[in-house]
């Protein structure tokens, strides 16, 4: 809300709209050290997808995007923090208790912390195990997937204890009509006799950021991509399969439902897509300079 506070002082009424009703739009972004020093991937995208986000619930943010986005570069300044993740959070604060939240005011945080690897330090090499899960996303017209707020996320919590209970680490969700649809929080990708495949937007995902990056560099390295209708049969059948999000970042997937993805580890597109990102994130690459907002 315009100020610095120390992590313990953080603090916010019980009452809040957002604690009982989900009513919140957030993000999560990556900085990482590069060669010119600490740099934000894809600050203006993950910034733009927070306003969408909020417009799609009728929030209105009581900042601008260039003040958001100038909010998060100083939080990571004062953190000194050479890489790290960044959550910022939109939220219908304390005012009456009623589920219509207009009359809250949209309080607004960020705060910025040292996350390593979402699903595991092996897995970025060795791939993980996951299983389909049996929550569904939620059907088009009644949670929007493509808006990123809070209370969605009781599905994906869903999902993410159910992976873990069954011995799994992360599950597939499929949409309402049994397609492929994503992880709960990764994008998902399919790799059969070297085109690569991602569910398409109505598939009831999010509009994933690292999803369109990893579409670009597969393009740049001169594969074929094609957004469309996955159905679950083709995740067993495929060459490779990976996830792609901000905390996960590439990273393969060995074993769907039991059954080994190509040899069981991973895929030789994936590591190139994997290299690739990580050399673009780390500032490595001469193209798409402009994904990279310097501390
Ligand atoms: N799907 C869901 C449900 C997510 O929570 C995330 C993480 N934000 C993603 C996909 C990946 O999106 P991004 O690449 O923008 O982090």
């Amino acid at each position: 809300d315009g100020q610095f506070v120390p992590w313990g002082e953080a603090k916010v009424h019980v009452l809040s709209h957002v604690l009982h009703y989900g009513s919140s739009v957030f993000e999560g972004i990556r900085a990482y050290q590069t060669p010119a020093g600490t740099g934000v991937f894809c600050l203006p995208q993950h910034v733009k997808r927070l306003f969408r986000s909020a417009k799609i619930i009728r929030m209105d943010i009581p900042f601008t995007e260039e003040q958001m986005s100038q909010a998060i570069i100083e939080t990571v300044a004062i953190n000194k923090l050479p890489s790290c993740y960044i959550r910022p959070l939109a939220f219908r604060g304390y005012c009456q208790l009623g589920v219509e939240p207009r009359t809250c005011p949209v309080q607004v945080i960020v705060a910025a912390w040292e996350w390593p690897a979402y699903l595991g330090p092996e897995a970025l090499e060795a791939g993980v195990d996951v299983g389909v899960s049996s929550w569904r996303r939620a059907a088009p017209d009644t949670f929007p997937a493509n808006a990123k707020v809070g209370g969605h996320y009781t599905n994906s919590s869903l999902m993410r204890m159910e992976a873990a209970t069954l011995g799994y680490s992360e599950a597939i969700a499929l949409d309402v009509y049994g397609n492929v649809s994503e992880g709960s929080g990764e994008n998902i990708f399919v790799v059969q006799e070297g085109v690569i495949y991602t569910p398409q937007l109505s598939a009831s995902i999010l509009n994933g950021i690292t999803r369109a990056c990893v579409m670009t560099l597969a393009r740049e390295l001169g594969y074929t991509v094609a957004e469309t209708l996955i159905p679950r049969e083709m995740l067993y059948q495929a060459d490779e399969v990976f996830f792609t999000g901000t905390a996960a970042e590439v990273t393969p997937i060995r074993i769907v439902d039991g059954r080994a993805i190509g040899n069981g580890t991973r895929g030789p597109i994936t590591e190139r897509l994997q290299s690739t990102y990580f050399d673009q994130v780390h500032g490595r690459r001469e193209q798409n300079p402009e994904w990279l907002t310097y501390i």
